[in-house]
């Protein structure tokens, strides 16, 4: 027990989307069970985004309904923009409103560089990037129109590096830009923006794919339950609250750890003489230029203007 009151969204209409498995399905079932209004949507498919199937939204469906929740299907992929806006048009024509988004499908194509082509970059920046984008946008002017709207993104730390799932990073690192920029100026409309790195055992966890990746030693009982999608949607659940505090931010969550992940820099080297400083000048001063100590997090591009040029705006 912590003392914290419930966190309830009762009277919230909550979109999820890949909610028909794996970590949508556990952020679904959450907010149902805490009184959300939840449109479940999936199109189903392998995790490389082959095929489609309504079953696992039907069936996450039943399960909210049966737990006594309010929810209902949506299969359209949200790999193409219509699809998007059907997904939120279809929300709103059934709730008359769409107060949260959580964008989490996605697919996962494991090939080496260069075999990795267009097909696997598109189809993957399809569902994770223009996804994201399409339905967020879509559903953006009735937050506005709302003043209220809590809208979540899904990265990965696999864009720490994942060398033979490049596109997956590629996609999933452009969602923190997306991110950071469009929270910037959405408190003042009531929309918070935040970024979800999940860590869980799910489909796509699955190495039999991946190439290059060692087979790791089976899990044990105690860290399989660690690793379960339930132990993410807690910090996706605060992120979609209306007590939620922070805008533009990237959480991490999963093996029933939360943290935040923040973009740092170093304060670097500075050259004071006079004339261009040289690519030898930088080979000199590389341990300052990487040195971590005293590094800093801005708030944003401006405040990070006014840090790495402070010498060029003395103050008084
Ligand atoms: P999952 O494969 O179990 O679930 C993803 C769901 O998205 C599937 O049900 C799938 O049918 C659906 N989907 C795929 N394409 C879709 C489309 N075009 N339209 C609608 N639905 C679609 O995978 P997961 O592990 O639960 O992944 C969920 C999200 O979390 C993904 O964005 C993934 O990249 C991210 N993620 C997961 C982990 C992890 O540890 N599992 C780590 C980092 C990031």
């Amino acid at each position: 027990m912590t003392g914290t009151p419930e966190l309830r969204f009762d009277d919230r209409v909550a979109i999820v989307t890949g909610a028909g498995r794996g970590l949508g399905r556990a952020h679904a079932l959450l907010l149902a069970a805490r009184g959300a209004t939840v449109v479940v949507n999936d199109f189903g498919g392998s995790k490389e985004g082959v095929g489609s199937d309504t079953g696992p939204a039907n069936e996450v469906v039943a399960e909210i309904v049966a737990a006594g929740g309010r929810a209902i299907a949506d299969t359209h992929s949200v790999g193409t923009e219509e699809g998007c806006h059907a997904l939120v048009d279809g929300a709103v024509r059934e709730f008359g409103r769409v107060d949260i988004v959580v964008n989490n499908a996605g697919i996962s194509q494991w090939q080496t560089f260069p075999q990795a082509g267009a097909d696997n970059l598109e189809r993957t920046l399809d569902v994770h990037l223009r996804g994201t984008w399409h339905t967020t946008r879509a559903a953006w002017p009735y937050m506005e129109k709302q003043g209220y709207g809590r809208v979540i993104t899904t990265a990965s730390t696999g864009l720490l590096g994942l060398a033979d799932n490049l596109a997956y990073a590629t996609a999933k690192g452009a969602l923190i830009g997306f991110t950071r920029s469009l929270a910037f100026g959405s408190a003042a409309k009531g929309i918070l923006v935040n970024c979800v790195a999940p860590n869980s055992v799910t489909r796509p966890s699955e190495s039999a794919a991946k190439p290059n990746v060692v087979t790791a030693t089976p899990m044990d009982a105690a860290r399989a339950a660690a690793m379960a999608t339930e132990n993410v949607s807690p910090m996706v659940a605060y992120l979609a609250h209306e007590s939620c505090a922070v805008n533009g931010e990237i959480l991490v969550a999963g093996a029933k750890r939360f943290g935040r992940w923040f973009l740092g820099f170093t304060p670097g080297w500075r050259d004071t003489t006079e004339g261009a400083p040289t690519a030898e000048d930088v080979v000199a001063h590389w341990d300052e230029i990487v040195d971590e100590k005293d590094y800093y997090v801005p708030t944003g591009t401006m405040d990070w203007g006014a840090r790495f040029m402070s010498h060029l705006y003395p103050t008084a």
